[in-house]
């Protein structure tokens, strides 16, 4: 039975539906590629499908339109799997268990998908309305964006006629997004020497941060747990003699990490003084992080007394001028846009081994030469503390320009259409439209979407209303382009 029916826009919800039917996380997504080839030999139209599982499908200009400029289409066809504990679902092969609660469309147990589904169940309900007024239309089906936009970072573009792109993996009704971030992680790694040390042992904790999306939430002042871990070890330095012997925070390096903790030889005539400063420095931190993270509580556990393998002397001093010396978070803001974070990065993977430090930061500004810029500044960091630098994952920035004309176009037909202006934004995390930016020159390009909820978890909710004012705005949108 289905779940969607007798929702408006009709068509988008029984595509959105038939897609939710098909197992399509990140890294699975040959079914449902195959399923849009299928819908395009159904509807004759023309497609391409690559190895990554891309799909473009083509639909001629609609009469009267036959001069207007080719529009791209794009969003992209994999989703983020989450699910709650417990559950027994298995993406690989289940398909979603859609609900509906008052204006929410959820799944049970699992994310939704609607990021970014519903760009796609959009394409199909254009691709196959013969009613519409509308240019020559490339719809652009990406796969994997949710891992490191992968799909659009392989796709061959030298056969997309458009230079127009309309992409629809925004979040947010009424905003229209110009411009997003590029970004990469960087990968330092320090080696580290060992000796053996006796006393007692302690493990020190430092944890509940809040955390959040290291692009996102950079701009909202809250406390990284291994830059706070590198202070109290720094600060205990200046204090007492204490070796080092484990280190480890946070799991993403796109994540602000919300914990770390280390592992220290301490002599014993030194405890008092260790959990007095540890006391007072959990009192400092929750005053300086008030109104963001005075949830702070640092820890400290007594392990026991022995001998264990511990950083030598150099390596510890290099461990702590590199954690006290490292940037972190906001370091440009934007002088055009106001408000919006330009350049900024998160360390957020901390990890000792026994015989190297590893430094996992996500990077990103909406300036390319500003992130190469501050690549070569970690770089410099690590090698001049004798260790490595690798940047993985590098994907290029879309690029602020004011005023182009799809943007007032845009604006326009969305005044027509709702009687109030939309906000134009740019945003501080990464979109495909980085990818197509760079591979297609003249590219212009806008972002938007409907609304929905806590995307990439279990409480996904797409708003259905939201969903069909925004069709119609695409609808719009198009007819508005000749
Ligand atoms: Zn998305």
């Amino acid at each position: 039975m289905r779940i969607l029916n007798g929702y408006e826009p009709e068509r988008v919800f029984y595509y959105f539906e038939e897609l939710a039917g098909i197992p399509h996380g990140s890294g699975n997504t040959k079914e449902i590629s195959d399923y849009l080839v299928a819908f395009a030999k159904t509807h004759g139209l023309a497609w391409e499908q690559d190895a990554s599982n891309n799909v473009i499908i083509r639909k001629p200009a609609s009469q009267g339109y036959e001069n207007a400029p080719a529009v791209i289409l794009q969003g992209h066809c994999d989703m983020v799997c989450e699910k709650l504990p417990g559950s027994a679902h298995d993406f690989s092969k289940d398909g979603l268990k859609l609900g509906v609660e008052g204006d929410e469309i959820y799944a049970a147990e699992t994310t939704l998908g609607g990021d970014d589904g519903i760009a796609v169940a959009f394409m199909l309900a254009v691709l196959e309305d013969e009613t519409l007024a509308h240019p020559a239309l490339e719809a652009v089906i990406t796969s994997d964006e949710e891992i490191g936009l992968l799909g659009a970072a392989a796709l061959d573009t030298s056969a997309l006629k458009g230079r127009i792109l309309l992409n629809m993996d925004s979040e947010e009704e009424g905003i229209l997004t110009v411009s997003c971030a590029g970004g990469m992680t960087s990968v330092m790694e320090l080696p580290v020497g060992r000796d053996e040390a006796s006393g007692v042992q302690y493990r020190v904790e430092i944890a509940g941060l809040q955390g959040g999306h290291s692009g996102v939430e950079i701009d909202k002042n809250r406390a990284n747990a291994n830059l706070l871990m590198g202070r109290l070890l720094h600060g205990l330095d200046l204090r007492m003699e204490f070796a080092l012997a484990e280190l480890e925070g946070g799991n993403k390096d796109n994540a602000i990490p919300r914990s770390c903790a280390a592992e220290l030889v301490i002599g014993s005539e030194d405890e008092e003084a260790l959990l007095e400063y540890l006391a007072k420095l959990q009192e400092q931190l929750r005053r300086e992080y008030a109104g963001s993270d005075e949830g702070i509580v640092v820890t400290a556990k007594k392990l026991g007394s022995g001998t264990a393998p511990v950083l030598n002397m150099i390596s510890r001093q290099k461990v702590l001028f590199f954690l006290m010396n490292l940037p972190d978070g906001i370091q440009k803001m934007s002088a055009q846009i106001p408000g919006l974070v330009e350049t900024s990065l998160n360390l957020g993977v901390l990890r000792l081994y026994p015989e190297k430090l590893e430094a996992v930061c996500s990077v990103r500004s909406s300036v390319g030469s500003a992130r190469d810029a501050l690549g070569e500044k970690l770089e410099y960091l690590a090698e001049f503390l004798g260790g490595g630098y690798l940047a993985q994952g590098v994907y290029p920035a879309w690029e602020y320009q004011a005023d182009t004309p799809l943007q007032k176009l845009a604006v326009s037909a969305y005044e027509e259409l709702f009687g109030a202006a939309p906000k134009v934004e740019a945003i501080h995390a990464g979109l495909e439209c980085g990818l197509f930016y760079e591979k297609l020159p003249g590219l212009d390009c806008i972002s938007f979407g409907p609304d929905m909820k806590n995307v990439h978890t279990t409480e996904e909710r797409l708003s259905i209303s939201s969903t069909e004012r925004t069709y119609r705005y695409l609808r719009k949108l198009l007819e508005s382009i000749r």
